[in-house]
């Protein structure tokens, strides 16, 4: 992990002067703050903010039931009740302030998720690093021949060697060519936010990334899934570990409810009564498409 020195100085004079406070602290979080989280070869999430806690959660919802509540009296419970029932504004009253050192391609997609506040390094102002994303051998993969969008076997031998040799020939080639471009040196050169340009997409970019927890949810639902890039959900699966610290009944009313749990169409439904009624649905008699009826069965783990 490529924490810089003045990172690391940063990183531990926060950690040594910690100050009383009458704001609400989250104990599993605590632990986490400033500290980086590694994240690929080169990568990491650190906390570096957050507000509330799950008793945050409970205590908003509180304001909109009032004496409501009473029927639901311990907060693990209300917090189910909230997730299972998308009364999703309590879960805003929660926020995170992520540092996040990430390749570009994965930053792309990270960056489709609107609901984030993001302060981005500036490749106008500063030269990037020399650091590139090259994946580990057991994540080098051909395309997967039955999902358009993802990756199939892992490569072997000498194609596996070949693909990598190139990634870093590459990436060096194109470094070398940013750095000799830099108007720098006595020579004109080019501006920083023009040589850029040329370098690939596996560079690594850093950024501030505050988002309140609905939305961490929404994000953690979409990222840290199965069908995601691996990449994106390296980084996702680490703050799930984080926010499983930070709010750990929100967490746990999210893994059941969204993570573990499925949505069923109103077909689906209908199928699910059949069987249980006795009947053998089939594909043929669902109502379903093939596709559809695919990712049903799966979902029942047949
Ligand atoms: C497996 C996977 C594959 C994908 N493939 C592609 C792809 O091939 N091409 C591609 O372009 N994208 C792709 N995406 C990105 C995807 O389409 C979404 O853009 C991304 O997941 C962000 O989701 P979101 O808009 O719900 O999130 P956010 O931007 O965080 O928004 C959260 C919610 O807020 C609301 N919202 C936010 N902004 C608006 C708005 N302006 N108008 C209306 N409602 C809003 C919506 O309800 C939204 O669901 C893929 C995503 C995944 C997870």
């Amino acid at each position: 992990m490529s924490i810089t020195p003045d990172q690391q100085a940063e990183i531990d004079a926060l950690r040594a002067t910690p100050r009383p406070t009458l704001r609400a602290v989250s104990e599993g979080m605590e632990k986490h703050l400033y500290t980086a989280i590694p994240v690929l070869d080169h990568g990491f999430i650190r906390v570096i903010d957050y507000m509330g806690d799950d008793a945050a959660i409970t205590q908003a919802a509180r304001v909109s039931y009032g004496k409501g509540t009473k029927a639901v009296q311990n907060d693990e419970g209300l917090i189910r009740y909230l997730m299972r029932h998308w009364h999703s504004t309590p879960f805003e009253m929660c926020e995170v302030k992520f540092h996040v050192k990430l390749p570009v391609f994965v930053a792309r997609q990270w960056i489709r998720h609107r609901t984030a506040n993001v302060n981005e390094y500036s490749a106008r102002y500063s030269i990037l690093d020399r650091e590139f994303y090259i994946p580990e051998p057991d994540k080098l993969a051909a395309q997967s021949t039955v999902n358009n969008q993802g990756r199939g076997a892992v490569l072997q031998g000498e194609e596996a060697a070949r693909v990598l040799e190139m990634l870093k020939a590459d990436a060096g080639r194109s470094y070398d060519h940013y750095e000799e471009m830099l108007s720098q040196d006595g020579q004109d050169g080019l501006a920083r936010e023009l040589a850029r340009m040329n370098l690939p997409a596996n560079i690594y970019t850093q950024w501030y990334w505050k988002i309140d927890l609905h939305n961490l949810f929404h994000f953690l639902r979409l990222r840290a899934d199965a069908h995601a890039q691996y990449e994106i959900r390296a980084y996702a699966d680490a703050m799930c570990g984080v926010t499983k610290d930070w709010v750990p009944a929100a967490y746990a009313a999210f893994e059941d409810y969204r993570m573990g749990g499925v949505n069923l169409s109103a077909k689906g439904l209908e199928c699910v009564k059949r069987m249980l009624a006795g009947e053998a649905v089939t594909q043929e008699t669902s109502g379903m498409s093939k596709g559809e009826w695919r990712e049903f069965e799966g979902m029942l783990g047949r």
